[in-house]
């Protein structure tokens, strides 16, 4: 290892989101680096000017601060291998390709695109394996070359290939990795307008950022053969590498936008907690083999290792992450879900309604157990923040009998009777109204439960009295008997 502090680093291209994958990578490594003493370092790998987007690097920054993915280098947090984002490092990328071809490892490389463009169709023609550079610029003589940039011709850095043996590396999850230097084009390392390929930055800024383990993911493994050989050439150590394997959809398709929200930021919004994302994407990949699903950060510091990251694909389940949620709001303190859920209904229909803290807690109490998002405590429960808008239908069909009027008025009468009425007392006097009347509990339990909800499920029937209140029951009932109509 290059250095006894392990450095690792998420090196996103800013589009303007971070994609549920980039947030794998990201965690991965702060995980890694938290597990292991070392620094997490964020670059911004923004050198395609054709993919610039206003803003996003903000954004990004912006996003891996919600979800908590604190970095201790990067933008806005200069460390002593700054700057941290690429666009500010050109001279540096320039100085290593002049190096390069000072030492006949690189050169330039004039042709033009419509050449280079026959060359594909002519290989193409004779079944060559894939595409790859002639050479043909390698000939150039100083003075070939000196003419060409005196007449304004533009030009392409390339990487002189040699023939040799195989490009080897090993990779923490892949294991040993070959492919044949043959297979290699002479990749371009400074594109036409100055800034460097993706490959040429990459490299130079992992080793000069003394990153000393790649953690990223599968999609960039068929790149790495070429890195190997740009650390050869540079004369550099390796760092470590380790490919994350890809996301995919539930029918195993990659994940895509088409099947779902793939921004970070869509799921934010749709209310999903930060510690039930990261969870989720933790276990994309990675499983510290005990069984355990819900984990709190810490816990996956701790128990972090790049060892039991799978070499198959991960699949995106969002049941799972809608179970999660639940999981990690049902872990706060009431007292925490109560601030949650105020900001959520000063933001709904109900803001100017007011609630006693005290109410409050009760219906988190009663529902806690049921929900997925805080949300759902208004979609959920509504009725316990207004009157039943209606009656479901199906649960009238079945639930509601010609004789449940008169139960129903009968339950309204002996309710009226209680004072400060507790949970047992309402259950009390619903089974005495029903003794008294002559029929089971169930005759009047389900035709209350619709008359004061409007729906047919929901928390035990006499918490549901109880958190709503004598006066509220009594007025919802005899509602119900008004407005609930049966053939
Ligand atoms: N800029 C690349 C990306 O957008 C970085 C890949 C890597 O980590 O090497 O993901």
């Amino acid at each position: 290892m290059i250095n006894n502090t392990p450095r690792v680093r998420f090196a996103p291209s800013p589009t303007g989101y971070l994609h549920v994958g980039g947030l794998r990578t990201a965690l991965y490594n702060y995980l890694f680096a938290k597990n292991k003493g070392g620094k997490f370092i964020l670059r911004i790998e923004d050198t395609d000017q054709n993919r610039f987007v206003e803003g996003a690097a903000e954004q990004l920054v912006e996003t891996l601060n919600w979800i908590g993915l604190n970095y201790d280098e990067g933008p806005n947090k200069e460390g002593e291998y700054g700057p941290y984002f690429q666009s500010k490092r050109l001279d540096i990328y320039k100085k290593y390709s002049n190096q390069l071809m000072d030492e006949g490892k690189a050169y330039k490389c004039f042709c033009t695109a419509e050449r280079l463009k026959e060359l594909r169709e002519e290989q193409q023609k004779q079944k060559l394996p894939q595409a790859k550079y002639d050479k043909h610029c390698l000939n150039l003589s100083p003075e070939e070359i000196d003419a060409n940039i005196k007449a304004g011709k533009s030009y392409v850095v390339r990487l002189n290939v040699k023939p040799g043996d195989k490009v080897k590396f090993s990779d923490v999850v892949r294991k040993d990795v070959e492919f044949d230097r043959e297979t290699i084009d002479d990749q371009i390392l400074i594109k036409s307008d100055g800034f460097p390929t993706y490959h040429l930055a990459n490299v130079v800024d992992d080793h000069l950022m003394k990153i000393t383990h790649v953690i990223r993911g599968e999609e960039w493994l068929s790149s790495t053969p070429k890195h190997v050989l740009l650390y050869e050439y540079l004369g550099w150590e390796l760092p470590v590498f380790a490919h994350l394997p890809l996301l995919l959809n539930e029918n195993k398709s990659k994940l895509s936008k088409r099947q779902g929200d793939v921004a970070v930021e869509d799921y934010k919004d749709k209310g999903y907690l930060q510690e039930a994302l990261i969870n989720f994407v933790a276990l994309l990949g990675w499983s510290a083999g005990d069984n355990v699903e819900f984990y709190k950060s810490e816990d996956l510091i701790n128990k972090f290792s790049l060892e039991r990251v799978q070499k198959s694909g991960a699949v995106f389940n969002v049941e799972k992450l809608n179970w999660l949620n639940g999981e990690h709001i049902r872990s706060k303190p009431n007292q925490d879900i109560l601030e949650m859920l105020k900001n959520e209904l000063a933001d709904s229909k109900f803001a100017n309604k007011d609630f006693s803290d005290d109410f409050l807690i009760k219906v988190i109490e009663a529902m806690k157990e049921r929900i997925s998002f805080v949300s759902d405590f208004l979609t959920r429960s509504n009725y316990f923040f207004e009157e039943p808008q209606s009656y479901d239908e199906k649960v009238v069909a079945k639930r509601w009998k010609p004789d449940s009027y008169e139960h129903m008025k009968k339950l309204a009468e002996e309710f009226e009777t209680l004072k400060n009425p507790t949970k047992d007392d309402f259950e009390a006097a619903l089974r005495k109204a029903a003794e008294d009347i002559g029929v089971g509990a169930g005759k009047m339990i389900h035709p209350v439960r619709l008359a004061v909800s409007g729906i047919g499920v929901g928390p035990g029937v006499f918490d549901l009295l109880y958190i709503l209140g004598k006066e509220k029951v009594i007025s919802r009932i005899n509602t119900a008997i008004n407005k609930i109509k049966i053939d």
